[in-house]
């Protein structure tokens, strides 16, 4: 056993005073948790419920259904025809945006991470022929042109542009900054519900947990048909980061489902630290999940897929890992993506739509050639120890993961007898072998 190499043995432990020690065995992370921090609520006593105002459904903010013109033009959308068929519409101008009510839709983030300028004074990136067409497009009618107009002027306002060099710029400067809406990288995928329907108060937010296993599908899906798109933005990128903040204390700005897709021109430095790691023991997935499997951390089962609470992170983490050879998301037939998605949606599920959370995906980057996994993690940001762990590097968390698996078997139990997730093996009825990772 050398540092460099943790070895399963010491992936995850009890001591005799109850410590659980955790090491990541992708990363080296070293986690503990001690005891007896465990069993307080998961929900940060926050704001107390206040009742909804219907009234102001479709507004409750500028994600909602009503309030399209204050986002961006749209890049594509997934509408529900009354058959319960979906179909994905692309493109649509401003003029035909409230024809039809989008289930999800993706669209530019107003406030990109990587901006367009970086693209462009960093790579030369310019919009496609095929952008520029959409982009004429779109302006072409008086409502896109306005649309449009309007936006890049909330931006401007919102980024604290001073009153009189606002009043001094012309349609054509404005337009000039309309450019990220057509050819940039960084989108969001958002949900239609604010609120679950027929919410009472405020507490009752659509969180990917209360959709329908088969909506949560199509988002999941369509989330991962936008990445391959974005891989597509320009020969520079070399990452689509994607990820869900859930909540404000997770780092979402708004209490309204989305998702994040972001085109970068690097590895994350987790990526990075994964492909070394992989490089040296390709067989390190089989032992994690034979860890998980001997450990009793199975949380979850089904034909594609499985889930389990995560060791050696720094939040409590539930995984879900699809299973047979390492695929990428937009490579998998549409059976691993439904049992894929099923399983994530259970977890949320389980989670709670009270519970801050953070949704990240990692899969491998395309000019990789290295067998790395794709997986979705989800981490409860609950309250942490704060400053033991800058002077270690050990992480302290409040639950271990025995005791997250206790919590999610529990509520996965109780919603599978009611049908509210789709069916599944819980828990002991899990069965894996390093088989299941290979076709
Ligand atoms: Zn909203």
């Amino acid at each position: 056993m050398s540092k460099q190499r943790p070895s399963a043995d010491s992936a995850i432990h009890r001591l005799a005073d109850g410590t659980v020690k955790q090491r990541n065995l992708l990363t080296g992370t070293e986690v503990w948790t001690v005891p007896g921090r465990g069993h307080r609520p998961l929900q940060p006593a926050g704001e107390q419920p206040t009742p909804i105002d219907h009234t102001r459904d479709g507004h409750h903010c500028a994600f909602c259904e009503s309030r399209y013109l204050e986002t961006p033009p749209e890049k594509a959308r997934l509408v529900r025809d009354a058959d319960g068929s979906w179909r994905e519409l692309t493109g649509l101008p401003a003029e035909h945006l409230d024809d039809t009510v989008a289930e999800f839709r993706r669209i530019p983030n107003l406030f990109e991470i990587v901006s367009y300028n970086y693209w462009l004074l960093n790579h030369g990136h310019v919009p496609s022929e095929a952008e520029h067409r959409r982009m004429a497009q779109y302006l072409a009618s008086s409502q896109g042109y306005d649309h449009v107009l309007g936006v890049v002027r909330a931006r401007l306002r919102a980024s604290g542009m001073d009153q009189a060099d606002f009043a001094a710029l012309s349609d054509s400067d404005l337009l000039r900054q309309a450019n990220g809406f057509f050819s940039g990288g960084h989108d969001l995928i958002i949900g239609r519900r604010h609120f679950v329907d027929g919410a009472q108060d405020s507490s009752q937010l659509a969180s990917s947990g209360t959709l329908s296993p088969e909506e949560h599908h199509q988002y999941t899906a369509f989330t991962a048909r936008s990445m391959a798109d974005l891989y597509g933005l320009d020969p520079a990128v070399r990452y689509v980061a994607t990820f869900q903040n859930w909540l404000k204390a997770a780092g979402a700005s708004f209490d309204h489902l989305h998702k994040q897709l972001v085109a970068i021109d690097d590895h994350s430095v987790q990526t990075q630290a994964e492909l070394d790691r992989l490089r040296k023991d390709p067989d390190i997935y089989a032992e994690i999940l034979k860890v998980a499997a001997t450990r009793k951390l199975l949380v979850a089962q089904n034909d594609h897929a499985v889930a389990m609470a995560g060791f050696g992170h720094r939040y409590p983490t539930l995984a879900v890992w699809p299973l047979h050879a390492p695929r990428n998301p937009w490579e998998v037939d549409e059976e691993v993506m439904r049992a894929t998605s099923d399983l994530l949606h259970a977890m949320h599920a389980a989670t709670g739509s009270g519970v801050p959370c953070n949704e990240e995906w990692y899969h491998r980057p395309p000019d990789m050639e290295v067998p790395m996994r794709w997986r979705i993690l989800l981490k409860w940001r609950i309250s942490t120890i704060a400053g033991f762990e800058g002077g270690t590097r050990i992480y302290l968390n409040t639950l271990d993961p025995w005791a997250v698996h206790q919590r999610v078997l529990e509520s996965l139990t109780r919603m599978r007898e009611a049908g509210a997730i789709a069916p599944m093996r819980l828990g002991e009825e899990c069965r894996v072998s390093p088989d299941l990772l290979r076709d």
